[in-house]
């Protein structure tokens, strides 16, 4: 009789099943749209220039790898926090903002998650309807009810902005609101400016805690621009969290560079929150690793790198973009009912394409495309060489 002997088989990750049917299909005409990767138009995960001559570096100088503090490397959090909120913040000179070295921005969720649970064990949290497939699955393994508020609307290809401020409303003081900061996932459809400001004034009047998860800085508009939701939760004076990854915009994906950032109400309170989310890292993983904070912190701290990244980072949003460009031209030009003008204002790597589970069905089937069941598709895994095949196999499905 083993200890493991009742263990039920979990049921498999949608997107990881999916990769895996990819990986034994035949065809030589295959397309993977349904992964979460950024590509080249040469179908490959760019090593960004900048991040391999940090690593140049790091590897010449020969670095020992002591283990680092609990809180990640100094340096890194700091320009973790410059990006977040400007180089001039009065937050961070206040000493109200704290941020720790995470796992990716799934550890940043993970650590954040564990951290208020200890704090309110009866909050609920609420997600976006839909969300990114982990975020639901992530809090319930931290211990919290998950509620959804209202956000996509598909009959306008938008978002169901007075939904989701009703439902916002309607929450306990204490909820826990995740929200997208840019280039929703799985959507592309984010709020602008005018709707982040009425968010936030609900966020402060019914006391809500709000989560930001921005794993695409850079993505959507530009690193600035992007940050618009975070700026305006900050400027609101509430307590919120941060979860940042670097997984897309450093193209890091396997090196697990994220971090999770808590604004306080004062640098007293910062620091006793710090101790705390240091404990959770203590009895989790102990410490973070070296490599990608090292890499990611040298070329955000250095002039010269930083410059190199930003226009790497601006190739890859302008390649994501031609590339919806290109489907909306082509898809009109292959004769495809309906409009999918909606496909170019998306943002990010993401578009819910409109496509019904059937239509996911028969691309796979007939064309070798793959693509998520909802219809989410990756713009960013498009290539020009295969975006006439998908346009023509949309416009065939869709007919
Ligand atoms: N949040 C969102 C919205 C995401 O899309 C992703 C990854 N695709 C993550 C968090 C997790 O990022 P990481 O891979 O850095 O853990």
């Amino acid at each position: 009789m083993s200890v493991f002997s009742a263990v039920e088989l979990a049921p498999r990750d949608p997107i990881l099943g999916l990769n895996e049917a990819y990986a034994a299909d035949r065809r030589e005409t295959k397309v993977n749209l349904g992964v979460g990767v950024y590509t080249d138009d040469q179908g490959r995960i760019p090593l960004l220039r900048s991040v391999a001559e940090a690593e140049q570096a790091r590897v010449a100088a020969r670095a020992a790898r002591g283990y680092l503090p609990i809180d990640g490397i100094a340096a890194y959090d700091a320009a973790v926090q410059k990006l977040l909120f400007g180089a001039d913040s009065a937050l961070v000179a206040e000493g109200r903002a704290v941020t720790v070295q995470a796992l990716g921005g799934t550890g940043a969720l993970k650590l954040g998650a564990d951290f208020l649970k200890r704090l309110d064990p009866s909050a609920h949290v609420a997600i976006s309807d839909p969300s990114w497939e982990n975020h639901r699955a992530l809090f319930e393994a931290a211990g919290f009810a998950v509620d959804t508020y209202r956000y996509y609307d598909a009959a306008s290809h938008g978002v169901d902005f007075a939904g989701m401020l009703a439902d916002l409303r309607g929450y306990a003081a204490g909820t826990v609101v995740v929200l997208h900061a840019c280039c929703h996932n799985p959507t592309g459809v984010d709020l602008d400016d005018a709707q982040w400001a009425q968010v936030v004034d609900v966020l402060r009047e019914r006391q809500l805690v709000p989560f930001l998860d921005i794993a695409y800085q850079g993505f959507g508009e530009s690193i600035e621009a992007d940050a618009t939701a975070v700026r305006r939760v900050a400027a609101s004076g509430l307590p919120f969290l941060v979860a940042s990854s670097f997984s897309k915009s450093f193209s890091l994906y396997g090196e697990r560079v994220g971090a999770l950032t808590l604004v306080t109400a004062s640098s007293d309170e910062a620091k006793r929150v710090l101790s705390q989310v240091k404990r959770v890292i203590r009895t989790n993983y102990s410490n973070p690793p070296t490599h990608g904070g090292t890499v990611v912190a040298t070329v955000l701290n250095d002039a010269t790198l930083r410059a190199q990244w930003e226009s790497e980072l601006g190739e890859m949003r302008d390649r994501i973009r031609a590339m919806r460009d290109g489907l909306v031209e082509r898809l009109k030009a292959n004769g495809a009912q309906g409009d999918f003008e909606f496909v170019r204002q998306q943002r990010g790597m993401f578009s819910y394409s409109g496509l019904t589970s059937a239509q996911v069905d028969r691309l796979r089937d007939e064309f070798g495309i793959y693509a998520v069941s909802t219809g989410r598709i990756c713009v960013a895994a498009l290539r020009s060489s295969n975006l006439d095949m998908v346009a023509k196999a949309i416009a065939t499905v869709s007919a």
